[in-house]
């Protein structure tokens, strides 16, 4: 398949290191709060390369972190090594501990997985569970010599780095880094773009969560955990990292200069997948503009967290995704349009023997549904398949079959979907009150809409499983 590269800045060939064994690393929520609609837009597009990835026949090995500690809020102004700890500050907001607090945020993302369908990893690592690997390899970049010491910490030297024959930042889209946001820069540090590895408690201060150290008491940096746990599950060189765009400019070259500064092995990771931003309303999304939404908001409006999934869907994972309540509801018309088309399928009809004509379109919408994938993973285009195949004359059983193995990669539990009693028959006059009820959905009018529900229930004995229908 062909996926873009943020490190050579083109559409490569994907080659694994080893094959068939594909090693994939995705940065976890900060687990401070609800993760929003817009982190998840991100962990669904890694979904999507996995899922991907598995139904070309390859072996991946899943690995995600939590960042349950030390990503402190600086990072909004352009220095990640400044300002507080989001876990303590969300703990003194919220009248709990910041271990309380991990907790809480870390289930919620996780039961996220299945509101989602997003295939849990194969590893979930907790920044907190692997405080003596990020010691460890403190110490190994300090025995390397790329480390000093300040009032405030232990700090990666980039110059050195660079001055051993390393490139610093070489992900990063110049044009992005915006000098200007930046805040004060800690005198201390020898280069601006230095950044620390282990952080020291205040000294008259006792933080929820701290750890002795050879350095002192005190905090890993937010970087440090992603290069020491991806190294521990999938190995000092490893084929694929995803993460938002905007850890592009910072978070991704520190981490590959941790890595390769301890190792000497380059590089690091051999694809760097970036996922672009989800706007809301055509803006920036903030827990201050009251518009980060959360999923728990998105089923309060009375959606399904598929019906956001199906909008992820519509976008190109590298173009900019615009939310608003209107297309959400889009998206959820046409899901459901889908599901029902899917559910008749397979309520009605027989398998039969296919004429070469139709078996060459099945082959065809096969093949375009992986072209489309294999195309530096273009959902839009692969929903155009799926619709051409509802369109198409081939008979409803192969549909059916065909719109189930796509599910494998889309993972809009179409198979899932079920009619309470499956022997039911969907007759015409069912299918055209299934028809005018959702017509109705889509103009707002749903007591209108409600009435044929109920009129399917008592005068056809037809009920969906999914009430929401
Ligand atoms: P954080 O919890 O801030 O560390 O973010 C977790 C993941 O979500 C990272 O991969 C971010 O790049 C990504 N992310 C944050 N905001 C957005 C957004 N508005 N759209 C898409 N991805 C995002
Ligand atoms: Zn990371």
């Amino acid at each position: 398949m062909k996926i873009y590269n943020s490190l050579s800045k083109k559409v490569e060939n994907f080659e694994p290191i080893s094959p068939p064994e594909v090693g994939m690393y995705a940065c976890g929520p900060t687990v401070y709060y609800y993760p929003t609609i817009g982190n998840y837009r991100t962990y669904t597009t890694a979904d999507l390369l996995l899922r991907t990835l598995r139904y070309l026949g390859h072996e991946v090995n899943y690995v995600m972190n939590l960042t349950d500690v030390g990503h402190l809020t600086g990072d909004n102004l352009g220095d990640a090594d400044t300002g507080e700890d989001r876990l303590e500050k969300a703990a003194r907001e919220e009248g709990k501990t910041a271990w309380d607090i991990a907790k809480f945020y870390s289930e919620d993302f996780l039961q996220s997985f299945e509101k989602l369908n997003l295939i849990k990893p194969d590893t979930v690592a907790a920044a907190t569970e692997h405080i003596q690997e990020q010691i460890d390899l403190i110490k190994k970049l300090e025995t390397n010599g790329l480390t000093y010491k300040i009032d405030d910490g232990i700090y990666f030297n980039v110059k050195v780095y660079e001055e051993k024959g390393h490139e610093y930042g070489q992900l990063s889209t110049l044009d992005k880094i915006k000098e200007g946001a930046r805040v004060e820069p800690n005198p201390q540090k020898r280069d601006p773009r230095d950044f620390a590895l282990w952080k020291f408690s205040p000294k008259n201060d006792k933080r929820h969560m701290e750890w002795d150290s050879p350095w002192g008491k005190g905090f890993p940096g937010w970087h440090i955990e992603c290069s020491a746990m991806s190294m521990k599950y999938l190995g000092e060189q490893f084929d694929i990292h995803v993460g938002g765009e905007d850890l592009r400019s910072t978070h991704h070259p520190n981490e590959i200069a941790q890595s390769e500064g301890a190792t000497g092995k380059e590089p690091f990771v051999k694809y760097w997948v970036h996922g672009a931003f989800l706007t809301v309303d055509g803006g920036r999304m903030g827990k201050s503009l009251g518009n980060a939404y959360s999923l728990h908001d998105i089923k309060e409006k009375g959606y399904d967290p598929l019906d956001l999934r199906y909008f992820y869907l519509s976008g190109h994972y590298r173009k900019q995704l615009n939310f608003t309540w209107d297309a959400l509801a889009a998206a959820k018309t046409a899901l459901t349009k889908l599901r029902t088309q899917v559910t008749s399928y397979k309520a009605t009809h027989e398998r039969t023997v296919l004429s070469s004509e139709k078996n060459e379109k099945v082959r065809k919408f096969q093949d375009e549904f992986k072209a489309a994938l294999e195309n530096d993973l273009n959902m839009p285009q692969a929903l155009a398949v799926v619709w051409e195949v509802v369109k198409s004359n081939i008979p409803d059983y192969d549909k059916y079959d065909l719109l189930l193995g796509f599910d494998e990669v889309l993972g809009l539990g179409l198979g899932e979907f079920q009619i309470s009693n499956l022997k039911f028959k969907i007759t015409k006059e069912v299918q055209a009150l299934l028809n005018k009820r959702e017509e109705l959905r889509s103009e707002g009018k749903f007591a209108q809409a409600d009435a044929i529900r109920d009129k399917l229930k008592k005068e056809h004995n037809y009920e969906a499983r999914d009430k929401s229908l």
